[in-house]
């Protein structure tokens, strides 16, 4: 019984070595893992760091995976809105529900807005019945370049980041 009990107290010891080698390793591992990382983040320009966060620009854009556009449809007659509302504008109904908007549709009407530093397209796209205001992007801002009926989907790009790091996430619609 006593031999029973060296034999496999002397296997645990033999156990937690390697346990204790591995853990070794890992740590070495990581730290070496951590070096490399501190050194490429000082080759960059200072400012605010990325944490690793992100924020939508607008509360009805949701990120994720596959960013998507949710709107608030009225439960009595479907009626899609982008703004928190009391009353639906359509049948005064009261009681909304959050909607998934499809992310690709058509350019129903543009304009080309040429104020500011550069100009640009802002749009009415129909996606699948719901009407979203946007501005298209990836495309010259030129009458020959956009047109009625263009297919195009949801797209998002960053617009910087806060002081925290935070980066803050815009969307507008790119050609399909
Ligand atoms: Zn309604």
């Amino acid at each position: 019984m006593a031999k029973a009990t060296s034999k496999s107290a002397k296997k645990k010891s033999k156990a937690d070595a390697k346990k204790t080698k591995n853990a070794k390793n890992a740590k070495n591992a990581k730290n070496t893992k951590k070096t490399k990382k501190k050194a490429g983040a000082a080759t960059k320009a200072s400012g605010p760091k990325r944490n690793g966060k992100q924020i939508p620009f607008v509360d009805y854009l949701v990120l994720g995976k596959t960013p998507y556009l949710r709107a608030n449809e009225c439960k009595s007659c479907a009626a899609r809105f982008f703004d928190r509302r009391n009353a639906c504008a359509s049948c005064s109904g009261t009681e909304f529900k959050r909607a998934r908007v499809k992310n690709r549709g058509i350019v129903t009407s543009f304009s080309i807005v040429a104020m500011g530093p550069q100009p640009y397209v802002s749009a009415i796209v129909d996606c699948d019945g719901t009407s979203v205001r946007t501005t298209l992007i990836g495309v010259e801002p030129t009458p020959e370049k956009v047109t009625l009926g263009m297919p195009v989907k949801l797209a998002t790009y960053p617009m910087g980041l806060d002081t925290e790091g935070t980066e803050a996430i815009a969307f507008g619609f790119a050609p399909a």
